[in-house]
Order: C-alpha cells, then sequence, then structure tokens
C-alpha cells in the first residue's frame, strides 16, 4: 500500500507538472508567432516606404540578416533580394502572397519549408509603381524551439522530479502514519473520524468482531468451566455410591457381617446402585439436552395426556410418602418431543412428592391457553429459600443436600426440566415460601406460535 500510495501521488505530479509545461510552451509559442507575423507586417509596411522614396539604392544601407527581402518588378522578376541570385530567381508573378499584394495591395502567405519542422511567412506589400517588396521570416517549429531550450528545460524537469519524489515520501507518510498506528485490538481509538471516514466503516466493523470474537471467547471459557466442574462433580457424585457398595461388599466378603444383617446389607447395597443408575440415566438426558436434543422424534402430542401418565406413574411413590397427587385441566394439544415433554413433567412432580409432608399434596394443573400451555404444579411441602429459587435449576445444586440424598435425588432433575422447556421455547417460573410450598408453572407455546417464533 506504502509503494502503491507513494508511485500514485508522484506520477500524478510529474503527469500535472509535464502536461502544464506542454499547455504553457504551446500558448507562449501561438502567442509569439502572433507577435512575430504583427512584426513582420510593420517591418514590410516601413521597408515599403523607403523602397517607394528611393527606389533600388534602398538596400544598399541595408544590413539585415534575420529577413529575407526581395523585390519584385511588375512583371514578376526580381529586381532584388538579399539572400540569392535574382538572375536565376524565376518569375514570381504566381506566388500567392504576391498575387494577393498585386490584388489587394497587401498579400501574406505561410509555406513549409522541406522538413516541415519550420515555416516561412511571407508578407508582400504593392508600390505606387505597380512593383512588390516582400518581406519574409523563418518562424521556428514548436520542438525546434523547445530544441533550443532543451539545457533548462531538462533541469526543470530533473527539479521537478526530485521535489515530486520528496513530496511523494512526506504525503505517504502522513497519509499512512495513522493507519499503521491502528491497534488491531481497539481500532477506533486513535485514527480521526472526519478525515478517515472511507475506512471507518472498516475499523467498526474489526471493533465490533473484536467485541463478538472477546465475547465468544468468554463464552467457550464459561462452558469449558462448566464442563470441567461438571466432570468434577460427576465423578464426586459417583464415587460415593461406588465407595458405599466396595465398604458393604468387601465386609461380607471379609465375612464380619452376621448372618442377619447380609440382608439388609444387600438391601443398601440396591439402593446405591439404584442411586448410581439414576445419576447416569439423568446424565444421558443432559448429554442429549446439551446437544439440543437433537436425536429427540417431535410430534403432535397432548400435554394433558402426558401429565395424566406421569401422575399415574407417581401415585404409588406419593402414597407411601402419605402425599395425594391429583390432576386437573383439559385437552391440550401440543407440538413437541413427548419424551421431553414427559420428564419436564415427570420431574416436577417427583421433587414436589419428595420435598413434601406426609399427609400433604400436589396439585398438577393443565392450562391450555390461545398461544400457550401452562402447566403448574403445586404442592404444600418445605418449600423453597427464596436466595435460592435461581440457583436450584444448577446441575448438582441442591437446598438442602442430605434431604435430597435421602429421597434419592442427584441435583440434575430441574436442570433437565430447565432445558427441556427452552428446546420448547417456552418459559419456567418458581414461587416458593418455606413452611408452605412451591409452585412451578412451565409455559408451552401452541404449535403455531411455536411455527411462528
Ligand atoms: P434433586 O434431584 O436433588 O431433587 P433437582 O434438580 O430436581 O434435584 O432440584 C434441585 C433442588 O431444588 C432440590 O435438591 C431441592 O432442594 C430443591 N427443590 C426442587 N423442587 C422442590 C420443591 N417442590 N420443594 C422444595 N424444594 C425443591
Amino acid at each position: 500500500m506504502n509503494r502503491r500510495i507513494f508511485n500514485a501521488i508522484w506520477i500524478v505530479a510529474v503527469i500535472v507538472f509535464l502536461s502544464s509545461l506542454l499547455f504553457i510552451m504551446g500558448v507562449l509559442y501561438s502567442y509569439f508567432s502572433g507577435v512575430q507575423a504583427k512584426q513582420l507586417r510593420i517591418e514590410t509596411e516601413l521597408a515599403s516606404r523607403g523602397v517607394a522614396m528611393s527606389g533600388i539604392k534602398y538596400f544598399d544601407s541595408l544590413d539585415i540578416k534575420d529577413y529575407r527581402v526581395t523585390w519584385i518588378g511588375t512583371d514578376g522578376t526580381v529586381l532584388y533580394d538579399n539572400a540569392a541570385d535574382t538572375s536565376e530567381m524565376e518569375n514570381h508573378l504566381e506566388r500567392e502572397e504576391i498575387k494577393e499584394a498585386l490584388d489587394e495591395g497587401y498579400g501574406e502567405s505561410v509555406r513549409y519549408s522541406s522538413t516541415l519542422s519550420d515555416k516561412q511567412l511571407y508578407s508582400a506589400k504593392l508600390l505606387p509603381d505597380g512593383s512588390v517588396l516582400r518581406l519574409s521570416i523563418v518562424q521556428m517549429a514548436i520542438w525546434s524551439l523547445m530544441l533550443g531550450f532543451i539545457q533548462p528545460i531538462l533541469l526543470v524537469i530533473i527539479i521537478s522530479l526530485i521535489l515530486s519524489l520528496i513530496l511523494a515520501s512526506r504525503l505517504t507518510k502522513r497519509i499512512l502514519e495513522p493507519i499503521n498506528n491502528i491497534d488491531p485490538d481497539n481500532p477506533m481509538q486513535h485514527i480521526n473520524e472526519e478525515e478517515y471516514k472511507e475506512i471507518v466503516p472498516l475499523l467498526s466493523r474489526i471493533q465490533s468482531q473484536n467485541e463478538q470474537l472477546k465475547r465468544d471467547q468468554k463464552e467457550i471459557e464459561k462452558a469449558a468451566m462448566i464442563r470441567q466442574e461438571f466432570t468434577a462433580n460427576v465423578s464426586h457424585e459417583l464415587k460415593t455410591p461406588l465407595h458405599a457398595i466396595s465398604g458393604y461388599a468387601e465386609l461380607i466378603e471379609k465375612e464380619m457381617v452376621k448372618e442377619e444383617d447380609i440382608k439388609p446389607f444387600a438391601g443398601r447395597i440396591r439402593e446405591e446402585s439404584t442411586r448410581m443408575t439414576k445419576l447416569v440415566e439423568d446424565i444421558i438426558d443432559l448429554t442429549k439436552l446439551d446437544n439440543g436434543g437433537v436425536e429427540m422424534k417431535w410430534e403432535d402430542c397432548d400435554l394433558y395426556r402426558i401429565a395424566e401418565n406421569a401422575v399415574d406413574s407417581l401415585e404409588t411413590p406419593a402414597s407411601q410418602l402419605d402425599v395425594t397427587i391429583n390432576i386437573q385441566g383439559s385437552d391440550a394439544p401440543s407440538w413437541g418431543a413427548p419424551q421431553l415433554l414427559y420428564s419436564i413433567i415427570y420431574n416436577l412432580c417427583d421433587n414436589a412428592i419428595k420435598y413434601n409432608h406426609a399427609g400433604g399434596c400436589v396439585d398438577v394443573i393443565v392450562q391450555p391457553n390461545k398461544y400457550e400451555t401452562s402447566i403448574i404444579v403445586k404442592d404444600t411441602g418445605i418449600g423453597i429459600p427464596e436466595e435460592c429459587c435461581e440457583r436450584i435449576f444448577e446441575r448438582f445444586y441442591r437446598v438442602d443436600k442430605s434431604r435430597s440424598k435421602e429421597v434419592g435425588g442427584t441435583g440434575l432433575g430441574l436442570s433437565i426440566v430447565k432445558h427441556a422447556v427452552m428446546i420448547h421455547n417456552g418459559k419456567i417460573e418458581v414461587k416458593s415460601k418455606v413452611g408452605e410450598g412451591t409452585e412451578v408453572i412451565v409455559s408451552i407455546p401452541n404449535k403455531q406460535e411455536y411455527i411462528e417464533l
């Protein structure tokens, strides 16, 4: 870019200079040609008066080199010529300027010399006795004139070349300096927006892309951190039941358990492996959701029927904890992945039962509206402190860790719910009061609304 700008500036400067030089030379040449022709006319006028008065004697005292003077008699013979032998000269009656002078009293003509470069100006005047006096002069062609000035012209060209090179180099530096000083991390910082209007859109684009890159970088780092945390949590969560299982198994192996205790020990081993299985299943579900649920089958479904199924399958565990679960509402046609919609309602109801009191109840309401269907899961359970309501959707977050473990929680249920709701473009809201109960409202857009989104 540096070289291109530099070349452009000095080439333009040289071209402009040379063309102005040529133009000025042309103008001067035509002006001086005019002056020369006018002068020739005056000289002819003066000389013709001299010849009219003194005749051939006029030429005796004449000593001129630049002009050619010819006197032609009435019959066309040359009476006098200061540059040639009159006896050898042909009749001049047919010459253009002579004919014109004989007709009109004064005549002029221009003839090119054999080389075509220079031209000869003729000026002829009719004298009172019928003879004609002719003066002529050589007018140099513009090229011959320039050749005569070749040295000063060359000098001027060389000086202008050097000057334009110096100026071009300085200008290039001045133009490029702010561009070279652009900080790629903050391109708009040192640039004068008025002066560099043309590159401002490019710079602001670089700036916004930089910001986007920084944001993306932050998101990538955040995602990597979440993944790392998740992996650490998963290993930790798996280690606990594994340790317990291997501990119980070791005691049995070393015959350190009484005969009657073997059965309860086996029961604990089964409990721990069930917890592990649930954890692994939840992790698999979450991983699928992390991929956007692409392998899930989407179809027309009824949210009320799905809720009914979830409630049915939770009735036994609910009655074991002395919790009653009811469902109300009406058919709610929807569009989504039935497997995910089921896991949303199942997980919410499961929590509402697990974190309830004996004798408590859970109400599931499916409310189809014009644009969306609301699923409300309301319990009379232990409630969630206000400051925890946001965090319960984080992976492995539990309000009360020991209570969650006691009821077989993995800490992943609500993360799965949140993800599944997001995939359906839905919303989730939690209202809770410690000691009174919790209400979770999920809204899933209806089919048409979903398509229009
Ligand atoms: P978990 O497997 O521990 O139930 P979740 O992700 O389903 O994990 O829930 C996260 C935490 O939110 C639970 O550990 C519990 O402390 C709290 N929580 C969820 N639902 C309720 C509820 N209906 N009532 C009270 N606390 C709840």
